[in-house]
């Protein structure tokens, strides 16, 4: 099973689509391309970019993602995302042989190409923590809601 990283998702009703268009300061079908990776980065078709902090997307994140805890699809056989890799590549984590064999097998047959980068496990490891630790304290409120 291959899984993608993920942060959070977000409400696209049209109170969500308003709330991103504010921030973003344009209509969302000027949106060329959205990247998630230590931030929430929007191209434009302009040609401009936006960095939104994920802090800010708060309102329009949905509630079961709130209290998610998983970033890096722990369950995966491999699983992939962006945080970490350089514009055209992917962050790739390989969790037991048989991944690790269609890997390999995929490099030799030139389908994809391996490059080392420096620091992406603490980049990954960071949003880990940072989802664990809000989806800890959204399920310990929720609980503490329903036992008053
Ligand atoms: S529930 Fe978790 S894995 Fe699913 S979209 Fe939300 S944050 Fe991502």
């Amino acid at each position: 099973m291959i899984g993608l990283f993920c942060f959070e998702n977000f409400l696209m009703n049209s109170k969500g689509r308003k709330y991103l268009a504010g921030k973003i300061g344009a209509d969302l079908d000027q949106i060329e391309r959205i990247n998630l990776k230590d931030d929430f980065t929007v191209k434009l078709k302009d040609g401009r970019i936006s960095h939104i902090d994920l802090d800010d997307l708060g309102p329009i994140v949905r509630s079961e993602c709130l209290a998610c805890t998983d970033f890096s699809n722990n369950v995966a056989d491999i699983s992939v995302g962006g945080v970490g890799s350089s514009d055209g590549y992917t962050t790739v984590i390989v969790r037991n042989d048989a991944a690790q064999r269609l890997i390999n097998q995929a490099i030799s047959q030139g389908y994809i190409e391996e490059i080392e980068r420096k620091g992406i496990i603490e980049k990954i490891e960071k949003m880990a923590e940072r989802k664990r630790r809000r989806g800890r304290q959204v399920l310990a409120d929720r609980k503490a809601a329903v036992t008053h």
